[in-house]
């Protein structure tokens, strides 16, 4: 779908996976003016196939846009573009389970230019690729890199907007957790390098207590400069629907490191749309190395899991409306 000034959106077509072509002096090429998202279709048990909150999506790629100065995309747009695709390749949504067709919704600008400004045409496209189950091989928790060095978003940056640059400022330090043997990078604050904001692609949630005596289940707080998840959101309903005590606050990595040194923070976990949740098990930085509970998935880490997939592949009821259906 094409976007320009004073037309506004015009020209939505469905039309086999191409390359798209490019001016040397587009102007995305030079400014990173380009936003995007990531959803997943689900087989259901029933054969038909559905989203997952994709109005969600279709609401943070609106604020994605106003912070880079790009034309927002109504939501139901977002979603009929979303929902025609997957009606195009459903054959690709796999069969069952945790597998499904992953959707990579984006915006660049289109127009050719070498002066700083928003530009004034833009292109929507969504295109798909089937993915399997992210764990194929039974849950395995991932080991982290703590980045003092680096920060991927600042506050009044960009941080809070699913936008190119962030991800692009985030890959120096993900080659260091590549170089000091970890999965991930774990981003801090960027004024006290103290607060955990979240890891590469990814919320962070920490788990005080365990089962018996009543888990305390706490997220990193929005601070702007972190990314509002979709999982993150979703696990904060879920949490409490499982009886736990949730909330969103600050989470330093002295209490991660001290929680972990005294038994009382017993699992870290990470949620987003790829992995659903993923096991934290070690930690590495420039000032300690520490491993929470044994670097084991952790049991309310396995059964917020299981809750959530079990919505998301039909296995459970949908109380919270969650699933868009196409069929
Ligand atoms: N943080 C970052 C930086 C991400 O790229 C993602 C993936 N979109 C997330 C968090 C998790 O967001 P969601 O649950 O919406 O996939």
């Amino acid at each position: 779908i094409k976007w320009t000034e004073g037309r506004g959106w015009h020209d939505a077509q469905l039309v086999p996976y191409a390359p798209l072509s490019v001016d040397p002096a587009n102007m995305t090429l030079h400014y990173a003016q380009t936003i995007f998202e990531g959803l997943k279709a689900y087989r259901q048990p029933d054969g038909g196939v559905a989203t997952f909150r994709p109005e969600e999506n279709a609401k943070r790629f609106q604020a994605s846009a106003r912070r880079l100065a790009m034309p927002e995309l109504p939501v139901e747009t977002f979603v009929a573009a979303c929902d025609a695709l997957v009606r195009q390749d459903k054959a690709w949504v796999p069969s069952s389970g945790e597998a499904s067709l992953y959707l990579r919704p984006f915006m660049i600008a289109t127009e050719v230019g070498l002066g700083v400004r928003p530009a004034n045409e833009y292109l929507f496209v969504v295109i798909a690729s089937p993915a399997g189950a992210y764990f194929p091989g039974g849950v395995k928790p991932v080991s982290v890199w703590l980045s003092e060095e680096y920060v991927r978003a600042c506050p009044g940056g960009t941080g809070a907007a699913k936008a190119g640059g962030n991800y692009a400022a985030s890959l120096v330090a993900q080659a260091q957790a590549a170089e000091h043997g970890c999965d991930q990078v774990v981003w801090l604050d960027a004024i006290e390098r103290r607060w955990i904001e979240e890891m590469g692609g990814m919320n962070l949630y920490f788990v005080y207590g365990d089962e018996d005596g009543g888990a305390r289940i706490v997220t990193p707080e929005l601070s702007g400069s972190l990314l509002p998840g979709i999982t993150r959101a979703s696990l904060l309903r879920i949490a409490e629907d499982l009886g736990y005590e949730v909330a969103e606050g600050r989470v330093s990595v002295d209490d991660w490191k001290n929680g972990n040194a005294d038994g009382t923070l017993t699992e870290v976990f990470a949620c987003g749309t790829a992995a659903v949740i993923t096991p934290v098990g070690s930690v590495k930085s420039t000032r300690a190395d520490w491993t929470v509970a044994d670097g084991k998935p952790g049991e309310v880490t396995m059964r917020l899991r299981k809750a959530l997939l079990d919505i998301q592949t039909g296995a459970a009821q949908d109380t919270h409306g969650w699933m868009h259906r196409l069929g």
